[in-house]
């Protein structure tokens, strides 16, 4: 280990408390110690922050972190100094007393850390201050918001690269969470960063987890689902102000501590609501997406999305606030076909035809990944151009309860013929709406006046209702058995793929649609199972109790004292002494002298009155490597029916087949029963020699995902095996 790498280590428990880098932290930071140009691409909650407050406790001089939200620069100066890291921000908030001050303090090198807003850097002679300060490295974070390529572009980011001219030599780290490549390409070129090294990981969030639920009554449903969980944060999203504002009304009547916010509110009101939230006052927001860059609040447990949202990319920056902590948390979307027809009205309001092209693209990509019966995570990441190894992530609706299929070749049949029925008849194609009312037999105006009431297929369909109908175009749709026009008014035409299914009498399975009805011991169960960190809930709730007081006699919020994540870790540990409260994750020295000595007592007390529990040790941290897949807390009932029929002694190939899964799913279920300990045994799926093999192979690796084991054996043994081999010894070290 050189000397710089000792360092950092000694530096990440001393000051930050942790024990252990995250995937990546270690490579940019060293990247940038070297002087080196960096660009660091990490999802929301991987830990970019540390990326460069660590270093520049290393560095002589000045590191300027350009920041674009004030809100969010005392938020981590406040956490800094709470570490014990000679932090401070310059913005428009300050009194013009407190910025001479500051700025003399600066002059005297009084900080290592100093965070200022973009506006800033052409403002008055700071670009010549800056010099007399000793700037001995700049970051810019959320740097995305300097392409116009990104969601978030800020003219002012525009500026940045004066820094670049004044301070040639100082190196540049760039920090963000959007991953497309011509965002990361407009960064490198904007900020004219000089062959800078790229630091790209997985945006695979383990710990949340996705699911989609039929819509029925909103309100409702999203009042079930958080009164069920009376001590977690949540961030509800709806698309207009006025369904923020309803549905808060609706919940505070409840006895919910809910709070609205929404782009129409005052500046002040929505400072006031959002601090509220931070500080644990309002548990819950109802907010249009205007919220939430500012949040960095790391232990928002549910991101529930109550209407559509506008697009992939959206959806997973607005999921990706919850669970920062790492700590397993909840994404739900409530869907309605309904609402496809709803958004395609306001797609009516952007007048440039090219944009509101891609609008419905982006629309149908979102209602795709509502309508998909696949792992959701994979859709997800696919969306982000990476390639999920895992057939079955185990933490999404999905992968828990596979829908299962049923045979439409038939219904298919009726509703492609229609199609070429409707077609030949008239000159012009018609909606999913017309189409499924011919088939159902509708007697509509239309039906008479275009004398569709006359085809052969009229009233075939009488024994499904029309939305069935709907729903199975778009799954054929979906096949590429039929075509959806990109107008406003979107009609349909059968595919070349569609015409020889019907002429061939294809056989189609398809996968049941969502339920229809909410199922609210579905929602409530949480399916959640990585990232959680079981521990002695009573102590907990005590101890936030402690933590609450303190953040609120410093002025700050909770997390800035400990997190959640840490306070778990004090509710399964138990420490009494000092040495044992600073070995746990999250206490540094600064820290384990500021409030140790309340918390030590809180435990100390707690044990007078009730017994010490104790907990199995804790498997994947979420620290760990982003793909390791989590175990289920529970196998669901499609598993167990894998499993009957295994030991009933079906090949896995005949359950795949009998069942409509594929392979890799019924292999999935099987791993899965493996790791929750069901009694199977290794030789029902590998041969000793086999297993040799693949010990050889996963030594040192056990962390990583399949696909470089897999090639480091030259593809002699199969994923399927793989994925067993991975679960008996996943298995083994439950049992050890
Ligand atoms: P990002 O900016 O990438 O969204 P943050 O910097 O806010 O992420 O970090 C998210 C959370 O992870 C914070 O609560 C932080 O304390 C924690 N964290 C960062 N690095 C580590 C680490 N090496 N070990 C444990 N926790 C970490
Ligand atoms: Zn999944």
């Amino acid at each position: 280990m050189t000397n710089q790498n000792e360092e950092l280590t000694i530096l990440l428990k001393q000051v930050f408390g942790h024990n252990d880098f995250r995937p990546l932290q270690k490579d940019i930071m060293v990247s940038t110690l070297n002087g080196q140009d960096t660009v660091a691409i990490l999802p929301t909650g991987a830990g970019k922050s540390l990326c460069y407050q660590l270093p520049a406790l290393l560095r002589n001089g000045l590191t300027v972190v350009i920041s674009p939200l004030i809100a969010l620069m005392k938020d981590q100066v406040d956490q800094l100094l709470a570490a014990g890291v000679a932090a401070t921000f310059l913005n428009s908030s300050l009194d013009a007393n407190t910025q001479h001050q500051r700025s003399k303090e600066l002059g005297e090198g009084r900080y290592k850390l100093l965070y200022i807003a973009p506006e800033r850097v052409m403002a008055g002679n700071f670009l010549t201050q800056l010099g007399q300060w000793s700037i001995a490295a700049l970051v810019v974070d959320e740097a995305h918001c300097i392409s116009e390529w990104g969601h978030d572009f800020r003219p002012d980011y525009r500026t940045l690269c004066e820094l670049r001219r004044a301070y040639p030599k100082v190196p540049i780290l760039a920090l963000t969470a959007t991953a497309t490549p011509q965002v990361r390409d407009d960064i490198i070129g904007q900020l004219k960063l000089r062959n800078p090294s790229i630091h790209l990981s997985s945006f695979n969030r383990p710990n949340l987890n996705y699911r989609v639920i039929a819509r029925e009554k909103a309100a409702r449903q999203v009042w079930e689902y958080a009164a069920s969980r009376p001590m977690d944060s949540g961030i509800i999203y709806c698309q207009s102000r006025k369904a923020t504002e309803s549905l808060t009304a609706v919940l505070c009547e409840a006895g919910l501590p809910a709070i609205a916010y929404h782009a129409g509110m005052t500046p002040e009101d929505r400072t006031k609501n959002q601090e509220a939230f931070i500080r644990d006052e309002a548990r819950i927001v109802c907010a249009t997406v205007a919220f939430g860059m500012g949040i960095n609040k790391p232990n928002v447990r549910y991101v529930i999305h109550a209407e559509l949202p506008k697009n992939v990319e959206g959806y997973y920056q607005q999921t990706g606030r919850a669970g920062r902590d790492g700590l397993a948390a909840d994404c739900l979307m409530l869907f309605s076909r309904g609402d496809l027809i709803k958004n395609l009205a306001f797609l009516d309001e952007i007048t440039n035809p090219q944009a509101q092209q891609v609008a419905r693209q982006q629309l149908d990509q979102m209602v795709f990944y509502a309508e998909d019966s696949g792992c959701r995570r994979s859709y997800l990441l696919r969306y982000f151009g990476e390639n999920w190894p895992e057939a079955n992530c185990g933490n999404c609706d999905n992968c828990l309860e596979p829908r299962e299929s049923w045979d439409a070749t038939i219904d298919s049949q009726k509703l492609l013929s229609c199609i070429c029925r409707i077609a030949q008849k008239s000159s012009f194609a018609v909606g999913w709406q017309h189409l499924a009312d011919v088939l159902v037999g509708a007697q509509t105006e239309r039906m008479r006046s275009w004398g569709h009431d006359t085809l052969s297929t009229y009233g075939i369909g009488k024994d499904k209702p029309k939305q069935d109908w709907i729903a199975l175009g778009r799954q054929l749709a979906l096949l590429g058995f039929a075509e959806v026009g990109k107008d406003k008014y979107p009609t349909v035409t059968i595919t070349t793929k569609g015409m020889a299914a019907l002429r061939d009498r294809i056989a189609v399975h398809l996968s049941r649609p969502l339920a229809a009805s909410v199922n609210t011991v579905a929602i409530k169960a949480p399916i959640a199972k990585a990232g959680e960190i079981p521990c002695d809930d009573g102590l907990f709730q005590q101890l936030r109790v402690i933590r609450k007081s303190l953040a609120d006699s410093r002025n700050v919020p909770a997390y800035v004292i400990f997190s959640d994540v840490t306070l778990r870790h004090i509710a399964r540990a138990y420490p009494c002494t000092e040495s044992e409260f600073l070995a746990l994750p999250g206490v540094g020295e600064r820290k384990l002298t500021e409030f140790g000595g309340p918390f030590i007592k809180a435990v100390g007390d707690w044990l007078k009155d009730n017994p010490r529990q104790s907990f199995p040790d804790l498997k994947p941290s979420p620290s760990a490597p982003r793909n390791a897949p989590p175990i289920p807390a529970a196998l669901g009932a499609t598993v167990l029916e894998t499993l009957r029929r295994f030991r009933a002694g079906d090949s896995m190939e005949t359950i795949a087949e009998a069942r409509r899964f594929t392979l890799s799913t019924i292999e999935g279920h099987l791993a899965q029963a493996i790791e929750f300990g069901e009694n199977l045994e290794p030789i029902a799926f590998y041969t000793p020699e086999e297993s040799d093999r693949m010990r050889a192979a996963f030594l040192g690796q056990e962390a990583t995902g399949l696909s470089p084991i897999f090639e480091k054996l030259g593809g002699a043994i199969s994923y399927g095996k793989l994925k067993m081999y991975r679960a008996f010894t996943a298995r083994k070290q439950n049992e050890a």
